[in-house]
């Protein structure tokens, strides 16, 4: 054939990379712009990260404050209990000792009766050398003396180092109350009482009732802060004493090295202390969550930005290869275009200028061109379909259509063709007729005719192509099929891409544009149907077109 010694070049792979090196070169600047972006986030991602470092000390701070004013309520309640009662019930007159008047005591301690005391008594130094301690009996109101006993001997020796401001006549400065806890079981509350020149005349006091303390005061004083402490915290608050003996809850044990935020009971049990358990009792903890979670977050974010950033550049080099595909194809319709008109240039100047003579010369050259133009017509019926799809404006006029006919018009007009080009097409029919189907005749025609056209293309020798038209489960399937070269298996989803052509080395000797398949798929995926293909490289391919049967009611329409 005299087109094949025509010059023709097609892009080898290699030169199809060095355009893309080229393409990506020249675009530094999309790279500058991903790192515009990387390098803003990489710096984002670091503020952040010492942000929330900074956050979480202050905030690990902030809740130890907010627990420490929980634990500061409850031993404020304490402090308040003990003290209004003591200031209540201890505060006598002076006249009491210093007109001998003890007995009075009584009757004033029943006046101003008192939860939470053991027991109250006076401690009277009026007389110098004598100190007289009184125990309030609360069943008849008088003032006795106790026996030897741990309470008594508590209050005397608690008393003693006042004794002291007696004998030498110190005035007595401050007449606040004073607490003695040498002895941990009674721990008492002292009112020291003066004369009008602030001399201690005597004390009036109170132990304390351990157990009212543990069973009544502390729960009442918890339970105070506790319904936010539980809902809002889910806190435990837990009192220990001075021995590390677990006084609250009473179950379950709670294990003292857990104790979050602590502190010291005021006023009296000042070696107790109450504590807060609980999943974020330690600070630290929940604002590690805190921390954990919010650069979690941050990282997330962040990876999904890159992924963005990936998919986009991705978009973009995909539609750089296009770019760099659209160039082969103006290359190669360039060349598809020139080859033919140069043939057909060539055989009709030798006609007009009357040097072929001989009939069958004649017949041969006006096949050579006859041939030639229906290509270039092949060719730019593709290239017009093609731009016609992509703008959006392709339209197909489906009509009820006998496909048997339409396929050997197809091969009718192709079989010119191939007149003398020694391929021989088979035509395998249908065993009954098929029914009318809603086609766009010429579309079908051209995609058939593509298929033909590629089974010839790529024949390498192969010397029959086989035609089937039939009807299998539901679909009626045109098969093209021929003995060529074959489609190497990670290739043959890609062909119905437009532009794409395998670079393996003998499809490169064969010209194309790369649209015919991806016209194919787009003629038949219009018709409801879609194409497959079979095919091994060395023994050649079957391309399938599936057309959906009509349903019943559709039948003759
Ligand atoms: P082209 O104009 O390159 O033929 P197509 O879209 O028709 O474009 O085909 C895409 C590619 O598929 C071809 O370049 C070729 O590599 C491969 N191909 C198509 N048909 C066949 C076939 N029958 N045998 C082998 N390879 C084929």
């Amino acid at each position: 054939m005299p087109n094949n010694s025509l010059p023709d070049h097609e892009f080898t792979s290699s030169e199809l990379r060095a355009i893309e090196r080229n393409v990506l070169g020249k675009r530094w600047s999309l790279w500058a712009g991903v790192a515009a972006v990387l390098l803003p986030l990489v710096i984002l991602l670091g503020l952040q990260y010492w942000w929330l470092t900074d956050l979480e000390h202050n905030s690990a701070i902030a809740r130890k404050a907010t627990l420490e004013n929980y634990l500061d309520a409850i031993a404020k309640e304490v402090e308040y209990y003990y003290t209004t009662a003591a200031e209540r019930a201890l505060n006598l007159p002076t006249y009491v000792f210093t007109e001998g008047k003890v007995e009075k005591a009584g009757y004033l301690f029943k006046k101003k009766p008192i939860s939470g005391a053991k027991h109250l008594f006076i401690v009277d130094f009026t007389e110098k050398k004598k100190t007289t301690i009184r125990f309030y009996n609360p069943e008849d109101h008088t003032m006795g003396t106790p026996d030897w006993s741990d309470d008594s001997l508590a209050v005397w020796a608690a008393s003693s180092p006042w004794h002291w401001y007696r004998s030498k006549d110190v005035a007595v400065e401050s007449a606040a109350l004073a607490v003695d806890q040498h002895d941990p079981w009674n721990r008492i509350v002292f009112n020291p009482i003066t004369d009008d020149e602030s001399k201690l005349v005597g004390l009036a006091g109170l132990i304390i009732d351990q157990q009212f303390f543990e069973d009544k005061l502390l729960p009442k004083a918890i339970s105070k802060a506790l319904p936010e402490l539980e809902e809002r915290h889910g806190l435990i608050v837990c009192v220990r004493d001075g021995r590390g003996r677990q006084v609250l809850p009473s179950t379950p044990f709670m294990d003292p090295h857990s104790d979050g935020v602590r502190r010291h009971f005021s006023f009296v049990f000042t070696d107790w202390t109450v504590s807060l358990q609980g999943k974020f009792t330690e600070p630290q903890k929940l604002a590690r969550t805190n921390f954990v979670y919010n650069i979690t977050l941050s990282a997330l974010l962040a990876a999904a930005l890159v992924a963005g950033i990936v998919f986009t550049l991705r978009t973009a080099l995909r539609e750089m290869r296009l770019s760099a595909m659209k160039n082969e194809f103006v290359s190669n319709v360039s060349h598809e275009l020139r080859t033919p008109l140069s043939s057909i240039r060539v055989f009709g100047e030798f006609m007009r200028r009357g040097r072929v003579t001989d009939q069958d010369k004649v017949r041969e050259y006006g096949g050579y061109i006859e041939t030639e133009s229906r290509r270039l017509t092949q060719l730019i019926n593709n290239i017009l379909d093609f731009s016609r799809i992509e703008s959006g404006r392709k339209v197909y006029t489906f009509e009820p259509e006998d496909l048997e006919e339409v396929l050997t018009g197809t091969l009718a007009t192709f079989g010119v063709r191939l007149r003398d080009s020694g391929i021989e097409v088979a035509y395998h029919g249908p065993e009954e007729p098929l029914p009318e189907i809603e086609v766009d005749a010429n579309a079908i025609d051209r995609a058939v005719a593509n298929l033909l056209d590629n089974a010839v293309k790529y024949s390498d020798g192969g010397q029959r192509i086989e035609v089937g038209l039939e009807e299998r489960d539901g679909e009626i399937l045109i098969s093209v099929t021929d003995e060529g070269i074959g489609i190497p298996r990670d290739e043959q989803k890609r062909i119905f891409e437009r532009f794409h052509r395998v670079s393996t080395g003998l499809v490169h000797d064969v010209k194309g544009s790369g649209l015919g398949l991806s016209l194919v798929q787009h003629i038949v995926e219009a018709h409801g149907g879609r194409v497959t293909v079979d095919s091994e490289v060395g023994r050649g391919s079957t391309f399938t077109i599936h057309l959906p049967m009509p349903g019943p009611g559709a039948k003759g329409a």
